[in-house]
């Protein structure tokens, strides 16, 4: 992971009884720095806006304009600079106030691993994957409209319903290659009849239903024996764990991304 290139923000009981200016970015539409500076001061904080000049923004900009460029020069004589998200290479006394969507933090992170891919000279390819050709148990090559990529192991991290991974229409299924659905250890099939009431009840447990696998992640069939011997499964198209409950969406995502793409690559112990 990088290091970090902006101060952490200070936690606001460090702030109280200081001067703050919060910077004004002139017509970026999405962030109010008089607000932040008014929500500042109404927890005690010496807080009040001033302008901070950029001239090279495009039109119309947004706080996602300013992610990745240097934070502007700002004349003040308070002890602290309150930045909008996104800068980089703050002043000593400058910190980053917090951010709604879009977040620089997330976009950083991408920036980060897409880094990470080129030092590890991982070929991205942009793609939709349409089918896979397959020989008995084992998928030869992922189909798409720029080619077939072929490869010794796949690992399917398509997601949920909004990424597509997972389609519902009366049952759940899996659109690229069929896979058994499972609801609570039982094929969706089987769950139906018990399925179909809960859900008119509330839809919630229709996003409960995902891939089943086996203990090296290899999504299972209806009969609970691996579909394809080289084909793993990761991320959110799995089910059989709460996603609300565990306090994190991301947390499964990862994990088990981490642990097919080490098993799709023969790396001991997962
Ligand atoms: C509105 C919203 C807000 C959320 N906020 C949070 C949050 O604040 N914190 C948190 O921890 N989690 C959050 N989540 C959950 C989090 O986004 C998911 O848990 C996480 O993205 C799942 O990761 P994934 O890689 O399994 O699937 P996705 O992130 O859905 O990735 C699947 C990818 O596969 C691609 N794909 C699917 N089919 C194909 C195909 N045939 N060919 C090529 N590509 C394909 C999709 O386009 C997509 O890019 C949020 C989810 C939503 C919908």
């Amino acid at each position: 992971m990088p290091t970090s290139t902006v101060s952490l923000e200070p936690r606001l009981g460090g702030l109280r009884g200081r001067r703050v200016a919060v910077a004004s970015v002139e017509g970026v539409g999405d962030y109010d720095a008089e607000s932040t500076a008014a929500a500042l001061a109404e927890q005690g904080v010496k807080a009040s806006a001033v302008r901070a000049p950029m001239k090279d923004l495009p039109p119309e900009a947004a706080l996602g304009d300013l992610f990745g460029r240097p934070a502007p020069t700002v004349r003040t004589t308070a002890d602290l600079v309150a930045f909008p998200p996104g800068f980089v290479k703050l002043p000593k006394d400058g910190f980053e106030l917090l951010a709604a969507a879009p977040s620089p933090h997330g976009w950083r992170l991408q920036k980060a691993l897409e880094k990470m891919l080129r030092a590890a000279q991982v070929n991205v390819v942009g793609a939709e994957v349409t089918d896979f050709r397959r020989e008995s148990d084992r998928l030869q090559a992922a189909l798409t409209a720029a080619g077939e990529l072929a490869a010794d192991s796949f690992v399917l991290a398509s997601g949920r319903f909004i990424g597509g991974g997972l389609v519902k229409s009366r049952l759940v299924r899996e659109p690229l290659l069929d896979l058994a659905v499972y609801y609570q250890g039982e094929t969706i099939e089987a769950a139906y009849p018990r399925l179909r009431h809960l859900e008119y009840l509330d839809p919630a447990p229709a996003f409960r239903t995902g891939l089943l696998t086996d203990r090296e992640l290899r999504p299972v069939d209806a009969a609970g024996a691996p579909a394809f011997a080289n084909l793993r499964a990761a991320g959110s198209v799995l089910g059989g764990y709460d996603y609300a409950g565990g306090g994190c969406g991301f947390g499964l995502p990862l994990l088990t991304g981490r642990l097919a793409g080490r098993l799709a690559a023969g790396m001991e112990g997962g």
